[in-house]
């Protein structure tokens, strides 16, 4: 752990094995904090903060440093892949991508720091000056899951050191090595003591005081609803702010007139990538009825042929889920869907293969005639498991679409274009995208509607999340009022 620039070890002496969800070895053993470790990070957090150095660098100055960052996960982007395909299962190819795409963030949140100049309001009172300043939050906890261990901690980061807050981080304790690495890069960077803090350890010691200290001014968090609204209730304590990342059960939409070789294609990268261990992962398809069978047929057949193995086989398109308890609970979900009617067309079960008996594979699986009532089609299996509906008119697939308590992202194929856009007005979902699927980068911001979230990473509202407004006022004539003489 690193708390006000030192790496330290839990007090307790506690620790955790990192096992290798490809074939159970243990990679790591990492120290495992608790309330104690984590109090002394939000108090070094704070005073870094209070102490003003670092909310008062220039913006430019915050920039270099966050730039710094970019180039240093570029320097170090093989050994962090390598990292993040150990700890998580997924492929190599994948992990270099996301490396990329943190290096992007990082980019793109030190170009945006020294951007916000401030604004001078219209003031309806003579002879006084009004303008707005963003300053920063305070103390911000950063909590991460298991699926884009780094990605998700970059979001964060970035952002918030851009805007000059002080920070503390609690990777999911299951996947916390690419966020150790980088926070050898940020003492590498010479960020100020106690400006940003990392403790390790699980949810309901670290996460929950994280949630509960009132010296923390926001806590920002990417997981599951039920520890969302577990955030939320701590955080009213102090009314500290709250973003929120949490869970999809994201239609993918495919009109009859779509072109059907890439809508296939995508529906398959859509909920198969990354095992199905995808936020935004196209979960449930609906297809127009006219195209149904043939579609599903299609899929099925390629379904068949995704290659399960190794995430460091270059051959491998799809790796493990990340722990034996998370592939029960995608089993369970399988279970669930069969008892409900829906048909089991493909899948729906662990591979046979002997390479793969040791890592906590399960088979792309995918149910046809299923309906909204079902709570396969409902609730987030975060697994290889999709689940087809058939839909006749635009006004029956948005009702369909919209039919679930989360409002993550989604997609929309049609070459009627008008046709595209009127379901995506209609569409009740933070990022939706038309003819194509799962594209994000730093410039868009990104968020969910309804149970899925409350704010918005990346582009110009991630950076304003971690800023305060506040509204200077200046009379440049002050006299007495007289009202109370
Ligand atoms: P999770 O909610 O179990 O854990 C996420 C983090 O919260 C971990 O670091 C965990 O230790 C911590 N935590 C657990 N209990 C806590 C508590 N009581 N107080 C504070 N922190 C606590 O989620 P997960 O299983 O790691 O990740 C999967 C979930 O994340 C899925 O639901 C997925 O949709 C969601 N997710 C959302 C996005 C997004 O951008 N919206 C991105 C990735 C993942």
């Amino acid at each position: 752990m690193f708390i006000n620039g030192e790496w330290v070890n839990a007090q307790s002496g506690n620790t955790r094995e990192i096992i290798d969800p490809f074939n159970q070895e243990v990679i790591a053993t990492a120290t495992e904090g608790n309330q104690k470790d984590t109090i002394e990070a939000v108090h070094a957090a704070r005073h870094a903060f209070d102490e003003g150095t670092w909310a008062t660098t220039t913006a430019s100055e915050r920039g270099e440093i966050v730039q710094e960052l970019a180039n240093l996960i570029r320097r170090d982007k093989e050994e962090l892949a390598k990292l993040e395909t150990l700890d998580t299962g997924k492929t190599i190819e994948e992990s270099r991508a996301d490396m990329d795409d943190i290096a992007n963030v990082f980019q793109y949140f030190a170009g945006l720091a020294d951007k916000d100049g401030g604004e001078v309001i219209a003031s309806p009172i003579p002879d006084s000056e009004s303008r707005i300043v963003r300053e920063p939050v305070g103390v911000c906890a950063q909590i991460t899951p298991w699926n884009y261990p780094l990605l998700q901690a970059a979001w964060k980061i970035a952002p918030a050191l851009a805007a000059g807050n002080t920070i503390v981080v609690k990777p999911s304790e299951i996947t916390p090595l690419t966020t150790v690495k980088v926070f050898e890069l940020i003492e590498e960077a010479g960020l100020p003591k106690g400006v940003a803090n990392l403790v390790l350890g699980p949810g309901n010691s670290v996460g929950a005081e994280l949630s509960e200290n009132t010296d923390v001014d926001l806590v920002s968090f990417t997981g599951g609803i039920e520890t969302g609204k577990k955030i939320m209730q701590a955080a009213s304590r102090n009314m500290k702010k709250i973003a929120l990342e949490l869970g999809g059960k994201n239609p993918n939409i495919v009109f009859a007139n779509a072109d059907f070789e890439t809508a296939v294609d995508q529906a398959l990268n859509a909920v198969f990538f990354h095992a199905g261990q995808v936020c935004s992962a196209g979960a449930r398809l609906l297809v127009e009825e006219s195209i149904h069978d043939s579609f599903v047929e299609e899929l099925v057949k390629r379904a068949k042929n995704i290659r399960l193995g190794n995430g460091f086989n270059e051959q491998t398109q799809s790796g493990p889920l990340i722990s034996a308890e998370h592939r029960e609970k995608v089993e369970a979900y399988v279970q669930i869907g069969k008892d409900e009617g829906a048909k089991l067309v493909v899948g729906g079960k662990r591979p046979e293969d002997p390479e793969l008996q040791h890592g906590f594979f399960y088979k792309p699986t995918i149910f046809t005639n299923c309906t909204s009532n079902m709570r396969i089609v409902q609730e987030e299996v975060f697994g290889p498991v999709l689940t087809v509906e058939k839909f006749t008119s635009v006004d029956d697939v948005v009702q369909k679409a919209n039919d679930t308590i989360y409002g993550l992202a989604g997609a929309v194929w049609s070459n009627d274009i008008s046709k595209a856009e009127e379901v995506v007005s209609r569409l009740r979902i933070g990022t939706v995208w038309i003819n194509d699927f799962h594209p994000y980068f730093a410039q868009a911001p990104w968020g969910g509607y309804k149970q899925s979230g409350i704010g918005r990473e990346l582009g110009h509202t991630g950076l304003e999340e971690y800023t305060e407004v506040k509204h200077v006022f200046r009379n440049k004539k002050p006299q007495p009022i007289g009202w109370f003489n």
